[in-house]
């Protein structure tokens, strides 16, 4: 990198690594608990999934298996409930939840449950944002310093992507959390897990939702970082 501030360094990056480490090291561990416990009905994920959608009446919605450690995840284009090999074939109570919580999402989507809606919407932008946010804006600030003003066309548009990151996160937080909600819910009413397995579930996907709280604080700082940066916030005189 040409050019990195320190206080970026201090203040964002290094609070933000030290964020995302403890959030996958918290969902690791809980889920290599989770993973270790089986259920008492012998229920697989897959098995639990069938059994949700079914009775949500959701028959065209498939379960697959999906390649890859804690991949699982619904797939609102194709309606497919996808599912990592452990989650998949194995009667553990992480296997229950987590495919659950997947299921939840496709909920969710056969009822238009509005946070999806709008998170959703939000999707091209704030993945164009996380990708180019941080180069559009380095260009507006290399431009003021070449005696362009610091709010140029380029520092206007970097901030209108990273602020899409930051939307796109903040929305995706209902969503996440009512997943889990309705899965728990519809884990025990159906009686899937009873209420003493019931815990041990939900560490998985409180851990899981701890994984979004950080993604929203990520990209909040970011903003604020640079809006600060920019001098649109916290008085900067330079
Ligand atoms: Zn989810």
């Amino acid at each position: 990198m040409l050019w990195f501030d320190p206080v970026y360094l201090l203040f964002v990056a290094l609070p933000l690594m030290l964020l995302s480490l403890l959030a996958s090291a918290w969902v690791r561990m809980a889920y290599a608990q989770a993973a270790r416990v089986l259920n008492r009905r012998g229920i697989t994920g897959a098995q639990a999934a069938r059994m949700i959608l079914e009775r949500a009446g959701l028959f065209d919605v498939a379960i697959e298996e999906h390649h890859g450690f804690l991949s699982d995840h619904y797939d609102p284009r194709e309606r497919v409930v996808r599912l990592s090999p452990d989650v998949y074939h194995r009667p553990t109570l992480a296997a229950v939840g987590i495919a659950a919580h997947e299921v939840g999402h496709a909920l969710q989507h056969a009822s238009g449950y509005a946070p999806l809606v709008i998170r959703n919407l939000a999707v091209p932008l704030a993945s164009i944002g996380s990708n180019l946010g941080y180069f559009v804006i380095m260009i507006g600030l290399f431009m003021s310093f070449g005696g362009a003003p610091v709010l140029n066309v380029f520092t206007g548009l970097g901030l209108l992507l990273i602020g899409a990151v930051a939307f796109f996160q903040i929305v995706n937080l209902p969503v996440e959390i009512n997943a889990s909600t309705r899965a728990l819910r519809l884990l025990t009413d159906m009686g899937i897990v009873d209420y003493d397995e019931l815990p041990t579930v939900r560490s998985v996907l409180t851990a899981a939702a701890f994984t979004y709280v950080a993604a929203t604080a990520a990209a909040l700082l970011e903003l604020f970082y640079w809006l600060w940066r920019l001098g649109l916030i916290g008085g900067r005189d330079e």
